[in-house]
């Protein structure tokens, strides 16, 4: 599905990425886990063309895309769910939601509003309201929400539970399992360990802009203590 290859990218004359590279298989769910400020942010910015690599390159379904802009790599079939949600605030839940829906890969069973609303139920009471007035929760279930209104076959998702209560968060979870369950493609960012080798197939480790170990699941709960000061928890 996607090819990181060997990416590297510059913030002006301070580099972030040194030749990273990361492979995400078709219905797969991959983690990118490191502590702050290694490179987590960079690496999903520079796959979604936000940022430009300098080096290296980055495939979807072995077409390059890294010298497309963001849009046209959304059109090819990724879509972020950016840190911090950033949400359209002064737009309702409805307005965030159809704002930018779109099947450009004419998928016969696309989502939309309804899909979306049995998704996350919760959303369905708020359908009206401003989004600035949500909970954050709500806020991430809305960003997640927009996004596959996109109808993407890889989601981004930069710090998926950030600053979320406890069952929020597994309501995130139980959201990219499903998502998985439908075929859909995740990189996931999150600091949560536990619950990422619950539902992730491979996870990459991230140290001042280089994979320093990938692994499956079982490797990485093996590998927890050893891998502990690189992740900090
Ligand atoms: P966090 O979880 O804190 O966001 P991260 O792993 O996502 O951390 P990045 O945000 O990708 O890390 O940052 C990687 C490096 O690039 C850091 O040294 C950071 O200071 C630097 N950096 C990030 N954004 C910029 C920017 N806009 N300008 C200059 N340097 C930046």
């Amino acid at each position: 599905m996607l090819v990181v290859r060997e990416i590297e990218t510059h913030y002006g004359a301070s580099q972030a990425l040194f030749g990273v590279s990361l492979n995400i298989k078709s219905g797969e769910v991959v983690t990118l886990i490191g502590r702050n400020g290694m490179g987590k942010t960079t690496s999903i910015n520079s796959i979604m063309g936000i940022t430009q690599i300098t080096r290296g390159e980055i495939f979807l379904e072995n077409e390059p895309i890294d010298h497309l802009e963001s849009f046209k790599i959304n059109r090819k079939g990724i879509a972020l769910v950016p840190e911090g949600r950033q949400v359209f605030p002064n737009l309702t839940v409805r307005e965030n939601l159809v704002a930018i829906a779109a099947n450009r890969n004419k998928y016969p069973n696309p989502w939309n509003l309804g899909k979306i609303l049995d998704l996350f139920p919760q959303l369905s009471a708020r359908i009206d309201n401003m989004a600035n007035l949500l909970s954050g929760g709500e806020q991430q279930m809305l960003a997640i929400g927009r996004s596959l209104m996109t109808n993407p076959k890889l989601l981004l998702l930069d710090e998926a539970t950030e600053g979320l209560a406890p069952l929020v968060r597994r309501e995130i979870w139980r959201c990219l399992n499903q998502l998985k369950k439908e075929g859909i493609s995740i990189l996931v960012v999150d600091k949560n360990v536990n619950d990422l080798a619950r539902i992730a197939d491979m996870h990459y480790v991230i140290e001042k802009g280089r994979i320093v170990w990938e692994g499956t699941s079982p490797e990485l709960l093996e590998q927890k203590d050893f891998l502990g000061n690189k992740l900090g928890v």
